[in-house]
């Protein structure tokens, strides 16, 4: 059997690794998006069908990974060309540094500020994300690094369901449903808690199912949409439905949207929706996983400003901030209620995690620097088992920290606008183009002379194109034929019931100078449009 400690093994292997990444980097913007499908066929034949008996080692494995497996996988997910979803993408610093914390391997579980910083180098990147997006540090103290804006979407609705429970007027004050469970009460209104919301991430009803409150239409409820502007709160539908479950002493969440997932979009009104959330009583969290950064944009900034507004608020990591899988980030200004639903009562705490009080030690602090209200000082920080889902993870704030300073706010700021800039450029060619229809609505109080807002763009095709919008099948078609370039991947979603295409522009890399990205997608959508055929050469 090879040896795993063959020091030989290891450094064979990882120059393997270290070139492979350097190719990766330079040939990233020109690699093939989708592997071809015999790549997928023969990756899939290669898989061991049991386990083995005797191991590989490593050095047989890492060739194997890298000349079988890793073929058959997207090629460029987080190249400059993937306009699906919202995928993001890695910065460099992020990605080396995301080896490092594999190869440190270290569990974030409990704080030992005598032993390790990982959790104070988790509190300053949280810091610096909410630097970044100019929310004041001590506005959300409840904070925590998940994995992804599902689990911060749970988080959230958690501590909303916590909070609501502690203030019904059918219950004793403060009563804790993380340790008593569903009350019974013969005055609470049933369902006790509903969500209102406009169009909320599909993310939202998971996260509600998973906490208890339901995910059916008499707990999650559409609220009219203003008049004149599809993405914003009717704000007088939303306050007649406040006043009217505040009589009969219902809670509720208001869940607020900031960037719309099909579209990139934002309603305007978040501040007046904060302002009747408070003046009712209901929790409100804002669900902001991409759209959170979009205020870097400074004509997009009065769409964002309202968030510290939030009882909760979600953002991602692993999305427009290009740190890689996975990565989302949840903050709260309710503290007590994210340690009401994750610190067990002291007595079932086992002994061997109970390190995770602040614990005198190392001081961050040196005493000459001021940092601004509502910095985490090394010695302070709470265990992370105690604000979040999970006992053991990675040190996803290595990355994260990495990027941030790799980049800083101006960093950010160029990637946004850059993106943003390029997601336009393709709107106005859609909007001109007679194979296209572009489907974004642009929100009525936007003042700039562009054709829409913000990263993404929504659009079908036209009956000039053979993708003929008659047909229900034409959408995805239309994906399909843009996909099956290779150079170029977008994908298909329904927009006022009907099939539409989207492209999410959100990697660093996409649109920079002399790359070639705006030639090739315009080249892709023109002759896929008129009906023909494009391949990849090369
Ligand atoms: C992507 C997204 C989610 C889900 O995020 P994950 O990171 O994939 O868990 C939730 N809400 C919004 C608005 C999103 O854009």
């Amino acid at each position: 059997m090879a040896d795993p400690l063959s020091q030989e093994e290891f450094t064979s292997s990882l120059t393997r690794i270290v070139s492979h990444l350097q190719n990766r980097h330079t040939d990233l913007s020109h690699l093939p998006v989708l592997p071809t499908s015999s790549s997928i066929s023969d990756a899939i034949s290669s898989l061991p069908p049991t386990l083995p008996a005797q191991g590989l080692g490593t050095s047989e494995t890492i060739s194997y990974l890298l000349s079988s497996l890793l073929p058959g996988v997207l090629q460029a997910q987080n190249g400059p060309r993937y306009f699906g979803f919202v995928v993001g993408g890695v910065t460099p610093a992020a990605q080396l540094a995301d080896i490092l914390a594999g190869s440190y391997d270290e569990n974030v579980q409990v704080t030992l500020s005598e032993e390790t910083i990982s959790t104070a180098v988790e509190q300053r990147a949280l810091e610096m994300v909410l630097d970044l997006i100019d929310i004041p540090r001590n506005t959300f103290m409840g904070r925590t690094i998940t994995t992804g804006a599902t689990g911060s979407n749970i988080l959230g609705l958690a501590c909303a369901r916590d909070y609501l429970y502690a203030h019904s007027p059918h219950l004793p004050t403060g009563y804790s449903y993380a340790q008593d469970g569903p009350p019974s009460s013969p005055t609470l209104p049933s369902p006790p808690i509903i969500i209102l919301s406009l169009h909320p991430h599909f993310s939202i009803a998971k996260a509600a199912s998973l906490v208890g409150l339901g995910s059916s239409s008499t707990i999650i409820h559409q609220l009219p949409a203003a008049e004149d502007d599809e993405l914003a709160f009717d704000l007088s539908a939303l306050e007649a439905r406040l006043k009217v479950e505040k009589e009969v002493g219902r809670g509720v969440i208001v869940v607020y949207g900031a960037g719309e997932v099909n579209t990139g979009g934002f309603g305007s009104g978040l501040g007046d929706v904060a302002r009747l959330s408070k003046q009712y009583g209901a929790w409100l969290h804002v669900d902001a996983a991409f759209g959170g950064f979009a205020g870097l944009m400074p004509e997009l900034a009065p769409y964002t400003k309202d968030m510290d507004k939030a009882d909760s608020l979600t953002l991602d990591g692993h999305k427009w901030l290009q740190v890689p899988y996975d990565c989302g980030i949840f903050y709260t200004r309710h503290v007590s209620s994210l340690t009401n639903v994750f610190q067990p009562p002291s007595a079932s705490a086992p002994a061997y995690l109970s390190a995770g009080k602040p614990s005198a030690g190392v001081e961050a602090n040196d005493g000459a620097t001021v940092f601004p209200e509502g910095t985490v000082q090394a010695r302070e920080v709470t265990s992370p088992l105690y604000v979040g889902a999970e006992n053991s993870r990675r040190f996803r704030a290595l990355p994260l920290i990495a990027s941030m300073i790799s980049l800083g706010k101006e960093g950010y700021r160029d990637i946004i606008v850059r993106n943003i800039t390029f997601a336009r450029r393709i709107a106005t060619f859609i909007s001109q183009s007679p194979y296209y229809e572009l489907l974004n609505p642009t929100p009525p109080s936007f003042q700039v002379d562009a054709v829409i807002p913000s990263n993404i763009v929504l659009f079908r095709s036209t009956s000039s194109s053979p993708f003929s919008p008659d047909d229900p099948t034409s959408s995805a078609r239309l994906v399909k034929a843009i996909n099956g370039s290779r150079k170029m991947y977008v994908s298909g979603t329904k927009w006022r019931g009907v099939g539409a295409v989207r492209i999410a522009v959100s990697n660093w890399r996409t649109g920079v100078e002399g790359e070639g990205d705006w030639e090739i997608v315009k080249d892709v959508l023109e002759n896929v449009g008129k009906g023909e055929e494009v391949k990849w050469e090369g």
